[in-house]
């Protein structure tokens, strides 16, 4: 038996992405984390909520009930105030059921092409959910606020990290680097107090 038999934690995801930024910010937990990419007959999930929060407590209760161990969901995305709160929970989709980061950072130039820095406000949200069994689901929220760029900047990061400015650094997230990401983002802050609830839980060794 593995030393970390009784701490696994499967993270409700296929996005490599978002597994990186979950294994940074539970490093040093007592804790085994998988993805979904090691759950491959799991039946597919439907997001189809209206919330951030209602997708991610699907994902984890689901996910939970099909896995029988301890999981962890994230459902996020970006909010552009000039698009009325779109993509949102349609984030990942934007520009199609099969769309790369690449097809969606597209998209969204495009709409907001000639639209003013001063108007191109966004935010990120992050809802997690951890669903523990017999207990209670325990949601975090979190955002960060930022604005689109007029073109892709940085390599680094995932999904819109290459459009998604913050004002105080005048950076993408894809050139501020992981390790900063981490402290400021939507996951990262989400995943900061997720750590100290399964600290309080004696998850530190
Ligand atoms: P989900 O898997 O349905 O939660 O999809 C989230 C989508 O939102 C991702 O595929 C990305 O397009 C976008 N997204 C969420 N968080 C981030 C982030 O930290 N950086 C860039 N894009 C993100």
């Amino acid at each position: 038996m593995g030393i970390f038999e009784g701490r696994r934690l499967v993270v409700a995801t296929r996005n490599r992405g978002k597994m990186r930024e979950f294994s940074r910010g539970l490093r040093g937990l007592a804790i085994s984390l998988s993805s979904l990419h090691d759950f491959p007959h799991l039946p597919a999930i439907r997001e189809d909520g209206a919330s951030f929060l209602e997708n991610a407590r699907k994902k984890a209760t689901l996910v939970a009930a099909y896995t029988k161990v301890p999981v962890l969901a994230d459902d996020s995305g970006l909010e552009v105030d000039y698009l009325a709160g779109a993509p949102g929970v349609f984030s990942a989709r934007f520009a199609g059921a099969n769309a790369t980061d690449e097809d969606n950072n597209k998209k969204l130039l495009r709409l907001l092409a000639g639209v003013p820095l001063g108007k191109r406000g966004a935010r990120f949200r992050c809802a997690l959910v951890l669903a523990l069994p017999g207990e209670p689901p325990v949601t975090v929220e979190s955002t960060v606020e930022g604005y689109i760029g007029t073109e892709p900047r940085g390599e680094g990061g995932f999904g819109y990290d290459p459009l998604f400015f913050l004002p105080e650094f005048n950076k993408s997230f894809s050139q501020l680097g992981p390790d900063l990401k981490n402290k400021i983002s939507h996951r990262g802050k989400a995943l900061a107090q997720m750590r100290e609830y399964l600290l309080q839980l004696g998850w530190a060794n």
